[in-house]
């Protein structure tokens, strides 16, 4: 075994921005995974999936050599937001309230994996297009077996291979898991008003509808739709044939939103992910999880991604300030990396989960005092600037 070697397993982006990460420290990495690149799309085509990249995740990309790798014609940036309640809660956060340009920037995920894809390649990171088959413990390490039969020794096995994680189940991490019982339904959509950069949001009791800005395209202004609502009508709406999917969302967003950006039309084909809470606790030994392996919110906040992103830097950081005699899966270097991500994903778990909560219920008075809480933080600059600075990962 190499001194110092790690096998990152999962190529999604916080895998192959975990191996990159490693790889540019002078570690021994090696990822594995299915090796898929993202296809070129035509101008005014986008990838179905796009993310609200933190203020913090970019600076990881940018150190990482990614986000220059990026076509930034195909980003926008998020200068403003406008959150409504089901009653008259309304809350308005502009990047300016904290003296800043930007709260977020939407960012498509092939777009993202084709940039991180690009500088591993740079990088010479070895890439086994192989699946995770089992794990035994080694001397100093851990022993993986491939679906195709390769051993691999290893001092650190990074479990990044998202939500369904063998690497999880293999190193027997405890995991909790509650289903919402809900589906995020993601769709691009023209619209007839300039959305000015502003990702817009409704809380309507029992579905979330936000509408991230995207760039305008030979047909006019475009958002990227996701919208959060029980699992059962997601379903049926999905079932639908695409005109009456078109019908059916017109009318829907143009209700929900009072036609704050007028009429809508479908642009992609709308595809569901069901939406679970989990929770584990990271570590095992020779083991380390980092993103939806690790953990997985409610997406009402945009934050899953930068979370996991979140795990990356936390990662690289402590090995890096590991003592020379420990080696990467060193038992105390993985219960420092475990330590220093337990707060912000408790916190980010809570937040999502109790905002989810709030919002479901149709309790008169909690309808109340949630939407009357809206109006009291939109009143009051301290609190804007704490979610400003909480959006951006800080
Ligand atoms: C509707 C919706 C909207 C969202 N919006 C946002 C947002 O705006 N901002 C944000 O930050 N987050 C958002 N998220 C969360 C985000 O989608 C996830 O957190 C993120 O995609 C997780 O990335 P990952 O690399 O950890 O996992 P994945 O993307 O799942 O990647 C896992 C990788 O592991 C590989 N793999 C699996 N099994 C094996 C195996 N046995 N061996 C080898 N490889 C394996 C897979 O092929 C894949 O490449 C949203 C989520 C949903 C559902």
């Amino acid at each position: 075994m190499k001194k110092d070697s790690i096998i990152v397993c999962g190529t999604g982006i916080a895998g192959l921005a975990c191996g990159l990460g490693l790889a540019r420290a002078g570690m021994s990495v090696s990822l594995l995974g299915p090796h898929s690149a993202p296809p070129v799309l035509e101008a005014d085509t986008y990838h179905p999936r796009v993310y609200a990249i933190s203020a913090t995740s970019r600076s990881l990309l940018d150190e990482l050599g990614a986000w220059r790798l990026m076509d930034m014609r195909r980003i926008t940036a998020v200068e403003a937001m406008e959150i409504y309640g089901d009653g008259q809660g309304a809350l308005d956060l502009q990047a300016w309230h904290d003296t800043q340009d930007t709260l977020a920037w939407i960012v498509e995920s092939g777009e993202i994996e084709r940039a991180l894809q690009q500088a591993v390649r740079v990088f010479g990171v070895p890439w086994f297009e192989e699946a995770f088959a089992s794990l035994d413990s080694a001397a100093h390490g851990v022993r993986v077996t491939t679906s195709g039969g390769r051993v691999m020794q290893a001092n650190l096995l990074v479990g990044a291979d998202g939500a369904r994680s063998q690497v999880r189940e293999a190193s027997g991490i405890h995991h909790d898991y509650t289903p919402y019982g809900d589906m995020g339904v993601v769709a691009h959509l023209d619209v007839e008003i300039p959305h000015q950069g502003k990702a817009l949001q409704w809380f309507t009791g029992d579905s979330v509808l936000a509408l991230l800005p995207m760039p305008d395209t030979a047909d006019g202004p475009q958002v990227s739709m996701v919208w959060s609502l029980p699992e059962g009508r997601a379903r049926e709406f999905l079932a639908q044939e695409s005109g009456a999917q078109q019908t059916f969302l017109a009318a829907h967003i143009l209700a929900t939103t009072g036609a704050r950006l007028g009429r809508v039309r479908l642009r992609s084909t709308p595809a569901g992910f069901p939406l679970t809470l989990q929770r584990t606790n990271m570590v095992a030994p020779g083991v380390a999880l980092v993103g939806d392996a690790a953990h997985r919110v409610h997406p009402l906040a945009g934050q899953g991604l930068n979370l996991g992103l979140g795990d990356v830097r936390a990662l690289l950081d402590v090995l890096a300030a590991r003592e020379p005699f420990r080696h990467p899966g060193d038992a105390r270097v993985l219960a420092r990396y475990r330590r220093a991500r337990a707060e912000p994903v408790l916190a980010m778990s809570l937040v999502t989960d109790g905002l989810h909560r709030l919002f479901a219920t149709q309790c008169a008075p909690v309808v109340w005092a949630r939407n009357e809480g809206m109006r009291v933080v939109d009143r009051v600059p301290f609190l804007k600037r704490r979610l400003i600075r909480a959006a951006a990962g800080q």
